[in-house]
């Protein structure tokens, strides 16, 4: 496989008001025929800094890539000095000058003489026209190396990178390519899913498979090297068939999928509706459940109650309740799921009552304490979970363990009437 890597030019990029984007669109076109993006470097307006990394790069990576620096102003350096560090000398285009007086006066402007700048080339090196700015790109074979100097303008670079790079490192990359999947998993640890399937995917010798760990739920990504699409899609259903049997309904996602998108889905598909009482999460989960399109096909109401008084009022918790159990209890979670249930007349609902932090925590009921009812036609109940984090997190989290709490209720009962 070949290895490239990114050099991305400029001084604004090392500012946090900058991002460097073109690596990251860079990096996808070039996983998709098969270049594996091993490094990428973020380097200011410097000489000699610029020169020693693009040494460095030709002597680590057979591609490299560098993006702008190519302006016609002098902290614009890209062109000399990776012709500096390659050893050829730059050459003076009287065609590209004549070009750039062309465009320009197509503009209505006379051409400033610093863009004569733009019209050196190194030496040997492929010019890539550049319809949509002033600075062509270079592409330069150095011994068995692949050298290619870009604009740093996304809309410049993308259709130029497309035009004239692609379909050249494609032929060399050979009919390798690449597909990703990413798995989500709720109600496990990374190192417990780790244990897991490791040795599942480990005996996958082309795909390469990682696991991270994404606020309330592990990611597994999935890279899958094969001749052909249909070679590589294969692998990851195999693989991913094998990691689902080991995990079983802990897995809610095969194909990067949100937990709202999957309950809408479940719910879609089950012809059900629902509605949220929510209190320490404060509508967080009535807004993941409506960030999908298509959520008023199922969810029909959901309310933020967090006094006592809202949860007797809105949901007819007893007083009682509140004063024996407290609102951060079982049973008040059961008595708001139950009451919003019957309240908004749905199949299903699910109620949040705990204690988000930092106040707030006692002994008995320290921070990160949650409760989570669930309610439907034959049964309410809840469960207790303890979460830790800040007070974001735990909303959070708070938030994806009560949808994934739904997720499995909803999976016992539809295979229940299968059954
Ligand atoms: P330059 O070619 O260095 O003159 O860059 C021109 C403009 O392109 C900059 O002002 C940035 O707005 C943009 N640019 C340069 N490099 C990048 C990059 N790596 N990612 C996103 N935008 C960039
Ligand atoms: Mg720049």
């Amino acid at each position: 496989m070949l290895s490239a890597e990114i050099i991305a030019v400029g001084s604004e990029l090392l500012t946090p008001t900058k991002t460097d984007t073109n690596s990251l669109w860079l990096t996808e076109k070039l996983n998709e025929i098969g270049v594996e993006v091993r490094l990428k470097t973020i380097v200011g307006d410097d000489r000699a800094r610029l020169e020693e990394t693009i040494r460095d790069a030709l002597r680590r990576s057979e591609v490299v890539i560098s993006t702008g620096g190519l302006g016609p102003t002098e902290d614009d350096i890209t062109r000399e000095v990776s012709a500096k560090a390659v050893g050829r000398e730059l050459v003076f285009h009287e065609d590209l000058v004549e070009e750039l007086r062309e465009r320009f006066r197509r503009w209505g402007r006379e051409m400033p003489e610093t863009n004569k700048r733009q019209a050196y080339v190194i030496e040997g090196a492929d010019i890539l026209p550049n319809p949509n700015g002033s600075a062509v790109g270079m592409a330069i074979e150095i011994g068995a190396k692949f050298l290619v100097v870009l604009p740093g303008p996304p809309r410049e670079l993308k259709p130029m990178f497309e035009a004239h790079v692609l379909p050249t490192l494609k032929k060399s990359a050979g009919e390798i390519v690449v597909r990703r999947r990413i798995l989500r998993v709720a109600g496990m640890g990374e190192s417990a899913v780790d244990e897991a399937i490791a040795p599942i995917y480990k005996s996958f010798e082309t795909v390469e498979t990682s696991i991270l760990f994404n606020r309330s739920e592990i990611e597994v990504h999935l890279a899958a090297k094969a001749k052909t699409e249909t070679e590589t899609e294969t692998i990851l259903e195999e693989l991913t068939a094998k990691i689902v049997e080991q995990l079983g309904v802990a897995v809610f996602a095969r194909n990067g999928e949100l937990m709202e998108e999957i309950l809408g889905e479940l719910l879609t598909e089950n012809k059900k509706t629902l509605a949220v009482a929510e209190s320490c999460t404060g509508g967080l989960i009535g807004e993941r459940l409506t960030d999908v399109s298509g959520a008023s096909g199922y969810f029909i109401e959901g309310a933020v109650v967090y006094s006592n008084e809202a949860k007797m009022r809105t949901l007819n918790v007893t007083a009682e309740i509140i004063e024996r159990f407290g609102a951060v209890s079982a049973a008040c979670a059961e008595a708001m799921a139950k009451g919003m249930r019957e309240r908004a007349k749905t199949d299903y609902a699910i109620s949040v009552t705990g204690i988000a932090g930092p106040g707030g925590g006692s002994e008995e009921k320290p921070v990160g304490t949650v409760f989570i009812g669930y309610a439907d036609e034959a049964q309410t109940k809840s469960i207790k979970i303890t979460l830790p984090g800040d007070r974001y997190l735990i909303r959070w989290r708070a938030s994806s363990a009560a949808l994934d709490y739904l997720r499995r209720q909803i999976l016992k009962s539809s295979s229940e009437t299968v059954k």
